[in-house]
């Protein structure tokens, strides 16, 4: 298997990636043996054989190619606690979060956090994350945050939230209005909506918050012109609050919204969701691992017509990348609607291609950036990635989405193109030192375990 060349050109270089097998997910286009052309950091064209000119040409042959993964939620704050939570229900991983570790985080540990989680996701194929960040302990901590989803190089969107402390005050039907430092981000730091790191509302929503507090969090959201994701229909709270119920009484539903997990709506909610435009992601594994989330409402969704992305949640109890989250996904909703004894016969539900589309195009869609990424379709940012067709994990390549779905990971993932600019190639994050970046994670992980121990005894006495 021979490697591609390195692309040379940074992100406003013109090349074509020659001879690939694309999978465009563009209905009108889409899978073909054929040749992407970019240039200025855009897919130009995208059809069975391109005259380049003199374009640099990458020989890619032997390459799957398909548009970045789009992760719809992660907390990358919480990469110090990485695969350390799976055995914590939801009641107690508030506990870990906004007790023992939370309040302990200082603005180093957020960069560090980020930085590694940003890497780590962009490495496995997500070129677009919404990072979504209640730890906005001072206005340091979202500057180091942006400073490290800025070095990491793939397009983020940094959804600002509520400070990582006193649960009580903040999570708890809170009055106290959304952190006021999102203004200076978005006048100051984040004013660019067409940058590669841009900016949201992490909204705590009528499940955290009093209706008349999330309603003021909104008005600001949307007077600074910013989407809005929150979290809603979480374990008991979808029923004790059905907060998309009262949201829709206050007319605060629309397409700028993205729901988080839905596990517990009701089918009315759905309904609303679906009405208003209202965007939606689901966190299979996270939901099917810890206790108390309800199960992944992916196909409730979908039966309503919302199309939800798929987003990792926390690697505290997930695996980091789409490729495990995909099946989890499939797995889940397949359990559900096969095993539905009530309503026999059934028929397959999910397919490998649908549950490929929530990770592309859908997720496109629920961060509002559908017009921009999600497919492989002239006009779109070159948001590429490259996977060997002659894995041994894949083959015998017949249908490639069940194929990637199935057999796929994350090391299947030899090239990451941002906005046509390689930032991984041949195996291996360029511009990026993974051992300063475990270095870092790893003395930040030692000094908040550290607290964590204070804070215990300090319980404890
Ligand atoms: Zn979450």
């Amino acid at each position: 298997m021979t490697a591609p060349q390195t692309i040379p050109a940074p992100r406003d270089g013109t090349y074509v990636l020659r001879g690939a097998s694309l999978i465009t997910m563009d209905e009108r286009l889409g899978d073909f043996t054929g040749d992407i052309l970019v240039a200025g950091g855009k897919i130009k064209d995208a059809a069975p054989r391109i005259d380049g000119g003199d374009a640099e040409v990458v020989a890619a042959a032997d390459y799957l190619i398909l548009p970045g993964l789009v992760d719809s939620h992660r907390h990358t704050w919480q990469s110090p606690i990485r695969h350390t939570g799976l055995d914590w229900d939801l009641p107690r991983m508030f506990v870990e979060l906004f007790k023992r570790f939370g309040p302990n985080f200082r603005p180093e540990d957020v960069y560090a956090a980020t930085l590694f989680g940003r890497l780590a996701a962009l490495d496995a194929g997500v070129t677009t994350l919404l990072d979504w960040a209640h730890i906005q302990n001072s206005p340091a901590h979202a500057d180091e945050a942006i400073r490290a989803l800025r070095e990491a190089g793939g397009r983020t969107i940094y959804a600002h939230g509520q400070p990582g402390i006193e649960p009580e005050r903040w999570m708890k039907e809170s009055t106290l209005p959304h952190p006021a430092d999102i203004r200076r981000l978005r006048e100051r730091t984040l004013s660019d909506d067409d940058a590669l790191v841009t900016l949201a509302m992490a909204a705590r929503g009528p499940e955290f918050t009093t209706i008349e507090t999330t309603e003021h969090d909104l008005k600001l959201a949307r007077e600074l012109g910013l989407r809005i994701t929150i979290h809603i229909g979480l374990g008991a709270n979808g029923p004790k609050y059905r907060g998309v119920e009262r949201m829709h009484q206050r007319k605060l539903l629309g397409p700028d919204v993205t729901f988080v997990h839905c596990c517990n709506c009701s089918d009315h909610e759905f309904h609303l969701m679906a009405e208003t435009g209202t965007t939606a992601c689901v966190s299979a594994q996270i939901a099917s691992t810890c206790g108390g989330f309800g199960l992944p409402a992916t196909g409730k969704l979908l039966s309503h017509g919302v199309r939800p992305g798929l987003s990792i949640d926390s690697e505290m109890s997930a695996s980091g990348d789409l490729f495990s989250e995909m099946r989890a996904a499939l797995n889940m909703e397949r359990a559900l609607t096969l095993n539905d004894l009530q309503s026999r016969p059934r028929a397959v539900s999910m397919t490998a291609r649908d549950v490929l589309g929530l990770a592309t195009v859908a997720g496109a869609h629920t961060v509002g950036l559908e017009n921009r990424i999600g497919s492989i379709s002239p006009g779109k940012s070159a948001d590429l990635i490259l996977i060997p067709r002659h894995a041994l994990n894949l083959a015998p390549m017949g249908d490639p989405a069940a194929a990637l779905v199935l057999g796929g990971h994350a090391g299947n993932v030899e090239a990451v193109i941002v906005e046509g600019r390689p930032v991984k190639w041949n195996g291996r994050m360029l511009d990026c030192d993974p051992r300063r970046t475990i270095a870092l994670l790893e003395r930040s992980r030692e000094y908040l375990y550290a607290k964590a121990r204070e804070y215990d005894r300090a319980a404890a006495s």
